[in-house]
């Protein structure tokens, strides 16, 4: 059975990480998959009840000294979509500083549990991002990603969907948070019937030519493809023009996997020619 000290989540004070951190602390040591149910039952999460909820994904009810609380979530949605609410949900719950929207505590939609960045001088955005942050550091935290990546060497579609299982979270949600943290140039490309969706970069990457609303290339692998779904294809080189704005000096590879319904997630890594300049560098200051 998990055992929280609410204590020691009051003594975090009110950043999400830590807040997150000091839940995590608290759990056994080889914990990978955060078990989200337990940790809201031990600090007095009485009930998380599953309904069909309309135009909500979660709701939690508290007082407004949040003793205890209840939580509401989506019964229509995929584990990990559950376990991301849910986790969202305890986020509100532990930040001292938030306060319900409306009196039957606090409502949550989808584009809520989405907000990445908070909009300025809006109280309400800021809220749902620092639950977002709060629940994906409880979910995949940080450490544990990076751990995972050093072991898992070279970007790859296939590591995305371990890290994922490992941490029973949506294949998105893992993408979002492998991405950042490879030390290559990649880039992320999340597509549904062969339009957009969204992309994610590192700081490594050259800039994408593609935006939201926008095709896929037609001469990507993504849009040539008839690989299965849920296969991931090979690696493979593509013209660096098919996605990229400026290709000078760049090779690009592309991975793909088709997944349910027209969705599909796209891998890029990117190998830059700087690379070789700074190769270059001790021979140059070693002529004189
Ligand atoms: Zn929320």
């Amino acid at each position: 059975m998990v055992q929280i000290d609410r204590m020691e989540i009051d003594d975090a004070g009110s950043d999400p990480k830590r807040l997150a951190k000091a839940i995590l602390d608290q759990l056994p040591d080889d914990t990978v998959k955060i078990p989200v149910r337990e940790i809201a039952k031990a600090i007095d999460i009485f009930e998380i009840r599953e309904a069909r909820l309309s135009g909500l994904e979660g709701a939690l009810i508290v007082p407004l000294d949040k003793s205890e609380g209840a939580i509401l979530i989506n019964e229509d949605r995929h584990e990990t979509r559950k376990r991301y609410t849910i986790a969202h949900e305890i986020g509100h719950y532990v930040h001292p500083f938030h306060r319900a929207n409306s009196p039957d505590g606090f409502r949550c939609r989808a584009k809520d549990l989405a907000v990445e960045k908070a909009k300025p001088n809006d109280q309400h955005s800021r809220m749902e991002q620092q639950a977002n942050e709060f629940a994906a550091e409880l979910l995949m935290p940080a450490k544990s990603v990076a751990e995972f990546i050093r072991a898992s060497g070279d970007a790859d579609l296939a590591n995305i969907l371990e890290l994922a299982q490992r941490h029973e979270v949506s294949r998105e949600a893992a993408a979002r948070r492998y991405i950042p943290r490879i030390g290559d140039p990649v880039a992320v490309v999340f597509s549904k019937a062969g339009v957009i969706r969204y992309a994610r970069c590192n700081e490594f990457f050259p800039g994408l030519s593609v935006s939201r609303g926008q095709p896929v290339p037609q001469q990507s692998v993504s849009a040539l493809s008839n690989a299965s779904i849920g296969e991931v294809t090979d690696c493979i080189e593509v013209d660096g023009f098919t996605w990229l704005n400026d290709a000078a000096g760049v090779c690009l590879f592309e991975q793909t996997l088709a997944q349910q319904n027209g969705f599909r997630m796209t891998l890029l890594t990117a190998e830059l020619d700087d690379a070789d300049e700074e190769w270059d560098a001790p021979a140059f200051y070693g002529r004189r």
